[in-house]
């Protein structure tokens, strides 16, 4: 994959904007890139659809390839696509929070529900109470009290001959009146989607009424995964996605699949048959892991950090002018916080030292960064472009609009302005500032 898709970047080489042509050989490996990582058919065609759209006639910016250009607009589109952000499993709600697992026989429902269970409990601080509803599979309901054993987490008492909807209310029951925090519903899964595992689901989940409903599904399954998500999210309606088995599937594409058909997010990820095998969802990981590790994450990241380099030599231009103004500032800021830091960027540009010296002896790190945007953000349009305007009272505002003390304005303030006169001096000698960033 990585050789075809370096292929793409000797193709690639005109300049100006991509043209209809340069995204369709692009398009072809991507194409076959995701196919190889299991991602379903008609995903595959739509993920493509909205690739092209969003890449052709697009300005190649000066210095990245146009290879790199697509590629990054393929990264991009795929981590948004996945979901750009981890979300948590939800448990803010009155208790006993239900939580209803549902899926296919042998998909890992009982398997999480433990190792969810486990987490609640350990990481959240949670009372949290397990029920198997699974009264098809013989020694089901064992498992899970086997399971709730190992796991220091209190399981329903088995009584036989009981259904599904019966174990359910006497769950709800025993959470309420022994004050669980949780209660986790490990229903029954049938081989197949068939019409009564539906009816029988909709039947716990009314009684139930879960605040979330999470689809265990099998990240092996491939391309039927997709059909198994439409089906349970149509008929039972779903939160959120667990993807079980990734520990033998290295390539992604399930995720991909799942989250482009429900557009429910994947919450997490199963990677073991332990009860600790259980990991929060990375959509930028998933996205390499989809694109081929190695080389094209590094080829990302350049273009990425190229494409950064472009918005600094803006600012640069803007700083010989002497209009630096916070604005600016807030961008450098938002740079070095993805880079890694204050003394990363500084230590790129020379004939700074002296300034990285200051600011390391203030210890800037991200957390500093974080709130000096937060800062910066909380202040008008018109503040950002004039500070002189900031008198003590927007000062005292823009102090409680950011969480931050008036002492913290300042300190910021203070900085800007250094920054601002020493861009000053560095702009009056000539050519300085163009050979820091005139590279590319
Ligand atoms: P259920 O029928 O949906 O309740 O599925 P189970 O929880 O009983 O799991 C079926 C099998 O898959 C068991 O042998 C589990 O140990 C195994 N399993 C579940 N989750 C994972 C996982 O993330 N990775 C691996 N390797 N095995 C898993
Ligand atoms: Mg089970």
């Amino acid at each position: 994959l990585q050789d075809r898709l370096s292929g793409i970047f000797e193709t690639l080489t005109k300049r100006g904007a991509l043209s209809e042509s340069d995204v369709n050989a692009a398009m072809r490996e991507v194409r076959r890139a995701l196919i190889e990582a299991d991602v379903a058919l008609e995903v595959v065609r739509s993920f493509i659809d909205k690739v092209r759209e969003r890449a052709v006639g697009k300005e190649v910016i000066r210095s990245v390839t146009p290879g790199q250009m697509v590629i990054k607009i393929v990264h991009d589109t795929l981590v948004e696509t996945l979901g750009a952000e981890p979300e948590p499993v939800d448990l803010q709600a009155v208790p006993p929070v239900a939580i209803m697992m549902v899926g296919l026989q042998g998909s890992g429902k009982t398997t999480t529900t433990a190792k969810l269970a486990l987490r609640f409990t350990q990481e959240d601080k949670k009372k949290v109470l397990m029920a198997s509803l699974d009264t098809r599979r013989p020694a089901a309901q064992e498992q899970l009290k086997i399971l709730g054993e190992q796991a220091g987490v209190d399981t329903l008492p088995i009584v036989p001959g009981e259904d599904p909807v019966r174990i359910t209310r006497r769950a709800l029951d025993a959470a309420r009146l022994g004050g669980y925090d949780v209660v986790m519903l490990d229903t029954a899964g049938r081989l197949h989607v068939d019409e009564e595992l539906m009816r029988e689901s909709v039947e716990v989940r009314d009684i139930a009424k879960p605040h979330e409903t999470l689809l265990v599904a099998d990240a092996l399954t491939g391309q039927d995964a997709v059909n198994v998500a439409r089906s349970f999210d149509e008929r039972v309606g779903v939160s959120g996605i667990v993807l079980t088995r990734v520990d033998g599937d290295g390539r992604g594409g399930a995720a991909l699949s799942m989250r482009a058909v429900t557009g429910k997010p994947i919450k997490l990820l199963g990677t073991g048959e332990k009860l600790d095998g259980l990991e929060i969802f990375h959509p930028d990981r998933v996205a390499n892991r989809i694109l081929g590790k190695g080389d094209v994450v590094s080829l990302v990241e350049k273009a990425a950090a190229t494409i950064d380099a472009e918005k600094a030599q803006a600012i640069a231009e803007r700083m010989k002018k002497g209009s630096f103004d916070l604005e600016d500032l807030a961008e450098q800021l938002k740079q070095m916080e993805r880079i890694g830091g204050m003394s990363g960027v500084l230590g790129m540009l020379p004939g700074i030292g002296k300034m990285k010296k200051q600011i390391d002896a203030a210890n800037m790190d991200n957390s500093v960064m974080t709130r000096q945007l937060a800062i910066i953000n909380s202040m008008t349009r018109k503040e950002r472009r004039q500070p002189k305007v900031l008198n003590a009272s927007r000062k005292k505002r823009i102090a409680a609009g950011s969480g931050t003390e008036v002492q913290d304005v300042n300190k910021l303030l203070k900085m800007h302005r250094q920054m601002a006169d020493m861009m000053k001096k560095l702009g009056k000698n000539k050519g300085m500032l163009g050979g820091l960033f005139g590279g590319g």
